[in-house]
């Protein structure tokens, strides 16, 4: 079904196939194409937005528009295949002590400029120092 809501937009022009983008969507909707950053499918997106804070070029925007319903049961089985196939780059690891997010829980973090993601046992030493 169809509705108006906010989803990720990937300018071609300026994408430059770094992939960065891929393993912080939580949904496995971003994969590389030809080179090129490309929603998988639109029910995949939440249009939370993580990606957007890691792209160097400034290739991924939201934009509100027609497009699928968020399917969070698509979700699901999209993951569950991809853990089969033993593809799941959206499995994230904490970018100071590298524990799986299947270890312990992760949150997106600004921090001198950078995006990145943190671990709940390393949020403190971040903010304490
Ligand atoms: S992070 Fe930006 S430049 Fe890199 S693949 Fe994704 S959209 Fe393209």
């Amino acid at each position: 079904m169809k509705i108006k809501r906010k989803i990720v937009k990937i300018d071609e022009m300026l994408c430059n196939g770094c992939g960065q983008c891929v393993s912080p969507c939580a949904e496995g909707a971003i994969t590389l194409e030809n080179g090129k950053a490309k929603v998988l499918r639109e029910e995949l997106c939440d249009g939370a937005g993580f990606c957007l804070g890691v792209c160097p070029t400034g290739a991924l925007t939201l934009e509100e528009r027609e497009t699928e319903n968020f399917d969070e049961e698509a979700v699901k089985e999209h993951k569950a295949s991809l853990v089969k196939e033993g593809l799941a780059p959206h499995i994230m690891s904490c970018h100071w002590c590298g524990n799986s997010e299947m270890i312990q829980p992760l949150l997106p973090v600004k921090t001198n400029g950078d995006s990145t993601w943190v671990c709940v046992k390393c949020l403190p030493q971040l903010i304490h120092g």
